[in-house]
């Protein structure tokens, strides 16, 4: 099997005729599962090769074997011609043993000065990165959303409810919620089914509720946190409708498309792919989950399903950098994206 971090370059050929003139793709959702970084999802990466990629034989060197380099992650975007803003990764007290979950020595987090240093080292592609605090660390969590924003430039946060075992509607974390408004600082929820510990017994003991009920959970938020951006993430398969009521209803909620095939959507999601052509197509945006999929293959997805007159005219263009530009135009500008390739 092609790692994914390889570009098959007869896609990117394709991809590139299909294209045409269209300004450099914005990527608003991806990991730096690398040789170091891969060990944030610990136990539940080791599961997912065997479960999404039908490996027989799987240790952690194998898999740090298998895994890029910083500079071989980079490359795809570079060849594609995409920017991106990974994500950092903290599940520290959930994914170590100290709370929900069994303990783990594969684990560790894919931390903020990681993803600000990718930045840092490759500024023609990670235009920007999201950080990642562990919302069980209270002060500490706190203090390292401040040090995240104002010290390290990060533009937001992500939160994975399933790996970190919260609920983003309890009360216990509206502080953070709360000091992220203040900041400006836009956040990532993940929602709808998760693919960690899928297919496991007990599911590696993830609990799916974290993340299934947008309503009330992320509706509550996004109620009482009227200026803070969250961009639900994921097609949220098992909950499509209210996902697309959710970011219809809240002018502050967002969505983007990684997590799933885009073959897939018009079957596996169909509201949502409704309402992506029609009254959400101006509040979606391209996401990859790239190295979890190969970036030219979700991309010549999209491009297959425009040519097959699946999109409506102009969506596939808002989707790939035109919304993302006006949704989240200002927080990248705050961390120093100069946006005129985009508003050319
Ligand atoms: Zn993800």
């Amino acid at each position: 099997m092609r790692p994914f971090y390889v570009v098959d370059q007869e896609v990117k050929a394709e991809i590139k005729r299909k294209r045409g003139k269209m300004p450099r793709i914005i990527d608003v959702h991806c990991h730096p599962y690398t040789k170091e970084g891969w060990k944030s999802l610990g136990k539940f990466r080791m599961h997912l090769e065997k479960y999404l990629y039908k490996k027989a034989e799987v240790t952690p060197e194998s898999v740090s074997e298998e895994m890029p380099t910083d500079e071989e992650w980079i490359r795809p975007y570079r060849e594609l011609e995409v920017v991106c803003t990974p994500v950092a990764w903290d599940a520290g007290t959930t994914m170590t043993g100290d709370g929900a979950y069994a303990p783990d020595e594969i684990y560790q987090p894919n931390t903020n000065d990681y993803i600000a240093s990718l930045r840092d080292r490759f500024p023609d592609v990670v235009v920007a990165s999201w950080g990642s605090v562990d919302p069980w660390k209270g002060q500490q969590a706190l203090a390292e959303t401040e040090r995240c924003i104002k010290e390290l430039k990060l533009i937001g946060l992500k939160f994975q409810q399933c790996a970190q075992a919260f609920m983003v509607s309890d009360k216990r974390f509206y502080p953070l919620w709360d000091l992220c408004q203040s900041l400006g600082a836009p956040v990532q929820f993940h929602v709808g089914y998760t693919g960690m510990g899928s297919g496991a017994p007990g599911g590696l003991g993830v609990k799916l509720k974290y993340t299934m009920d947008i309503i009330p959970n992320v509706d509550d938020v996004a109620a009482d946190f009227p200026k803070l951006k969250i961009i639900i993430l994921h097609p949220a398969e098992g909950r499509d409708d209210d996902a697309c009521l959710v970011c219809m209803h809240k002018g502050n909620v967002y969505r983007e498309t990684s997590g799933m095939w885009p073959k897939y959507l018009p079957g596996n999601v169909p509201k949502m792919w409704y309402e992506l052509n029609r009254r959400l197509q101006d509040k979606i945006m391209f996401g990859s989950e790239f190295n979890l999929f190969p970036l030219e293959g979700i991309i010549a997805q999209h491009l297959e399903l425009e040519a097959k007159g699946e999109y409506r005219q102009g969506i596939l263009e808002k989707l790939f950098y035109r919304n993302t530009i006006n949704i989240l135009g200002e927080e990248l500008e705050r961390v120093g994206v100069d946006l005129k390739e985009w508003e050319a």
